[in-house]
């Protein structure tokens, strides 16, 4: 399995978003990026970006009521949040599959919750936080995502490993 790895932190909301833009305009059709990170860590912000980075017009907010947002850009974005998911079992009933395995960027926020619902390919982002910074560990699981992660233009300046 091709397993990519890369470490990125941010000083700001604004860092985040650009970074989220740069992630956007590097994925490729069917790629699922799955968000871990405590209530306030940011995903919401780094998928803000990533709607920028895939042309969607106009600013995306957290579904907090719908369990799923769709927007169209260069790729449709399927935008998850999955924070009052009750178990893997109901994503079922919200044909959540035929979005991790559709042609467009599934974003999914509390991805942990998802459990063996999210496909083994994937960008699995984990964000921990402290005050304004922001640590973003991204591991690219299979060969699809991690043609996307390669693809993701960063200054190795920014990069921690
Ligand atoms: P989540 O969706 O993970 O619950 P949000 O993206 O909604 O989190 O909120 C992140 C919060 O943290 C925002 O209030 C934002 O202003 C703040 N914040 C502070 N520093 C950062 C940073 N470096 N990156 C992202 N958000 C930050
Ligand atoms: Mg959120």
């Amino acid at each position: 399995m091709n397993e990519r790895k890369l470490t990125i932190e941010t000083k700001s909301p604004a860092e985040t978003e650009a970074l989220g833009e740069r992630i956007g305009r590097a994925v490729e059709e069917g790629v699922v990026i799955a968000l871990i990170g405590d209530l306030g860590a940011g995903k919401t912000q780094l998928t803000k970006g990533i709607a920028v980075g895939l042309d969607v017009p106009g600013l995306i907010h957290s579904p907090t009521f719908n369990l799923i947002h769709e927007h169209a850009g260069r790729l449709p974005i399927y935008h998850f949040d999955l924070y009052r998911l009750n178990s893997p079992h109901d994503l079922d009933d919200l044909g959540a599959e035929s979005y991790f395995y559709g042609e467009g960027v599934s974003v999914v926020e509390w991805a942990e919750r998802a459990g063996d619902r999210l496909p083994a390919d994937r960008l699995e982002i984990r964000i921990a936080a402290d005050d304004e910074h922001r640590i973003f560990d991204i591991t690219a699981t299979g060969d699809e995502s991690s043609k996307s992660l390669s693809r993701i233009q960063y200054p190795a300046s920014r990069i921690k490993k």
